[in-house]
């Protein structure tokens, strides 16, 4: 959700579109230094987040970093703006912090894991006192990035000295275009199985719902809106109705203008495809206003 104009008016972005569970940037994505959070806006974002009901369940953090880089400046650069995201998440009570694990650049993959791992331990030494689960999202494996292959996710878990201090986010468009066929009901019970067997239900904290423009196995990351892409309504179907995950946060990253319009289709479209029993608790946007943002 968009933090246009302060972190403050997020809830109220989400309340707007009938949004629960949201994700947000805590400072610009594209930059390594952020301005920092001053008291008077974090008084309001508890505030909002409060009397609108809006759960801030994660932030994602900035696109520059790499904890895997081979490069020791690049390297420092990334865990000094990542311990910088864990403490903007830890002002904000924001209980998870997703990132991808990183891309490896020519060193191989081994070597990246390693260094993912390295990453989070210096991380988690220098915040002992940190209570945001760091959360490694899956990815579609593009170019030399990691974390498309569960076991590369539990390799890293493994290796890590706080294991506990790791969840894990599914983003669907990213399985399905690093091969995982989540198209159907029996696809959708296989992978998760697998995801089971490698890394553990447990440490699946949460979602990013998102459809694919590309292919199965394309390794090419594309978010297309709900039941558009490749993945389609009954990959989704099996998602919204599993027992297991009722109670997971799902995220929207579909594609969408300033005014958020094409957030309350998607949420439509998915609680339009939860069974009669559940639909009652789906709170749906009709009565809802459009916020203007
Ligand atoms: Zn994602």
């Amino acid at each position: 959700m968009s933090i246009a104009g302060g972190v403050e008016n997020a809830p109220a972005r989400a309340e707007a579109v009938g949004a629960r569970s949201i994700q947000i940037f805590t400072k610009n994505n594209n930059r390594w230094a952020g301005k920092p959070l001053d008291q008077n806006q974090i008084a309001k974002f508890f505030e909002n987040s409060k009397t609108l009901g809006v759960d801030v369940f994660a932030s994602h953090d900035c696109y520059l970093i790499n904890l895997a880089s081979p490069d020791t400046e690049i390297l420092t650069k990334s865990r000094n703006a990542f311990l910088d995201e864990m403490d903007r998440a830890d002002a904000l009570k924001i209980p998870c912090l997703v990132f991808h694990p990183g891309a490896h650049t020519g060193s191989g993959e081994d070597t990246g894991l390693k260094k993912v791992a390295e990453s989070i331990d210096y991380c988690v030494t220098q915040r002992p006192d940190s209570r945001v689960t760091l959360t490694m999202e899956t990815t579609a494996g593009q170019g030399t990035s990691l974390g498309y292959k569960f076991e590369q996710i539990a390799k890293i878990i493994e290796r890590s000295n706080y294991p506990e201090k790791l969840g894990v986010c599914v983003d669907t468009c990213h399985i399905f275009a690093a091969g995982y066929d989540i198209t159907g009901k029996k696809g959708f019970n296989n992978v998760f199985e697998l995801f089971d067997k490698i890394i553990g239900l447990k440490k699946l904290k949460m979602f990013h719902v998102n459809d694919s423009k590309k292919g199965l196995g394309s390794r090419v990351d594309r978010h297309e809106h709900i039941g558009k892409g490749f993945i389609g309504l009954e990959g989704f179907r099996s998602l919204v109705n599993d027992a297991r995950f009722k109670k997971t946060p799902m995220i929207l990253e579909t594609p969408k203008g300033p005014d958020g319009a094409e957030d309350i289709v998607n949420l439509r479209v998915l609680a339009g495809l939860i069974g009669k029993k559940d639909r009652k608790q789906v709170n749906l946007t009709s009565n809802r206003r459009m916020l203007k943002c």
